[in-house]
């Protein structure tokens, strides 16, 4: 007999963890990673500036972050074209996602989202007692009309879908999407997860009326600002629904170095548009390397690629733990028929070297055996 009592929701649920850090695994393995290509980071960087403003403000730390923050909010609402009270900021999306679930999930609620998708909603709508039902992707893409139709038929309070994708890097154009959203009906809401937006092709990023009460688009500073060590992303909505959230959130959650790197991140421009930039190229690379070793990549709109080891997931699996012992962090989707793939993020040049020399290598102890 233990000496505490947990609730009985925590009682049964499993010792879940979204995803394994690539520093847990170094503990594990005993040996650091030479190239670090599984978590989406951003290996280019945060903007100078943003670093600047870090160093600038460290000596303040002892003051809390501002509660509403302020003038990141106003200037992400000038930057999105919306005021600031349109705009929630978070501990990144992963936590903004949780006090989501926590706001509109209770016992037994249904929330509907892709087989093989982005984890992290399952993992809050699981903590708070909701239900999950999954749709499969089709094409490797996640399928809009049918989480739209699964939604309907079991009354679901929410939806979720990445656009880009992740893990795949497929995408839908904004047309499709804004289609999606004038099908929600009433009692139900879309969260879209914006995280890779800016890698995406134009056309990509939907036009939402910002008085519509149906959709959450989740942002963030982790991908392309380059700064998911300070955890720090936002909500686009609705006036009300962003005020819902004053309800629930850790209202000193958000550090003042978070806010002052994230504010001076997003007026750097230029490093972004070099960043992206850049992503692209590498994700041209990654494409030679996996064509020169007869291998597909998926098209992807963000900064990863999906390639396809052309068997099944046991082959892709191979794969990944002899890139894995030969010191290159990578990571796999988790269900079929995704995980025929393996996901690279993008990478340094030097980073993609040794993905060049390991790939080879991997691919024939994999066919070997
Ligand atoms: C990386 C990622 C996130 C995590 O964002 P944080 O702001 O770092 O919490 C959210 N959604 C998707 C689809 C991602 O790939």
């Amino acid at each position: 007999m233990t000496s505490y009592e947990t609730t009985q929701l925590v009682r049964n649920l499993p010792k879940t963890v979204p995803f394994i850090g690539p520093e847990v695994q170094e503990r594990a393995r005993n040996r650091p990673f030479s190239a670090r290509m599984g978590a989406n980071e951003n290996v280019f960087g945060p903007s100078p500036k943003a670093i600047s403003a870090i160093t600038r403000v460290a000596g303040e730390s002892w003051m809390y972050g501002d509660s509403e923050a302020h003038e990141l909010r106003q200037m992400l609402g000038q930057h999105n074209g919306v005021s600031l009270e349109n705009i929630m900021v978070g501990g990144g999306i992963d936590e903004l996602l949780g006090y989501t679930v926590r706001i509109f999930v209770e016992n037994g609620d249904v929330v509907v989202t892709s087989l093989g998708a982005y984890p992290t909603l399952n993992y809050h709508v699981v903590g708070y007692g909701g239900h999950l039902v999954f749709v499969p992707y089709s094409n490797d893409h996640e399928d809009i009309e049918c989480l739209v139709d699964v939604a309907c038929t079991h009354n679901a309070k929410l939806i979720y879908l990445s656009n880009p994708d992740n893990p795949m890097g497929t995408w839908w154009s904004s047309s499709v999407i804004e289609r999606m959203i004038d099908r929600i009906p009433k009692g139900m809401m879309l969260l879209l997860d914006e995280a890779y937006h800016e890698f995406a092709p134009a056309g990509t990023v939907p036009d939402v009326d910002i008085s519509n009460t149906r959709v959450l688009r989740f942002r963030t500073f982790s991908k392309a600002y380059g700064l998911a060590g300070i955890r720090i992303g936002y909500i686009i909505g609705e006036q009300g629904l962003i005020g819902e959230f004053d309800k629930v959130r850790n209202h000193f959650g958000v550090g003042r170095l978070a806010q002052e790197a994230a504010l001076s991140a997003l007026l750097d421009k230029e490093h972004l548009r070099l960043v992206v930039g850049k992503v692209e190229e590498a994700r041209q690379r990654i494409t030679r390397i996996s064509l020169e070793n007869g291998l597909s990549v998926i098209d992807s709109a963000a900064n990863f690629v999906a390639i396809d080891c052309g068997s099944d997931s046991s082959f892709a699996k191979m794969v990944l733990t002899e890139l894995i012992n030969q010191d290159i962090f990578v990571r796999m989707p988790s269900v079929a028929p995704l995980n025929r793939c393996i996901r690279i993020s993008v990478g340094l040049d030097s980073d993609l070297d040794l993905l060049s020399k390991a790939l080879p290598k991997a691919l024939n102890i994999a066919r070997g055996s």
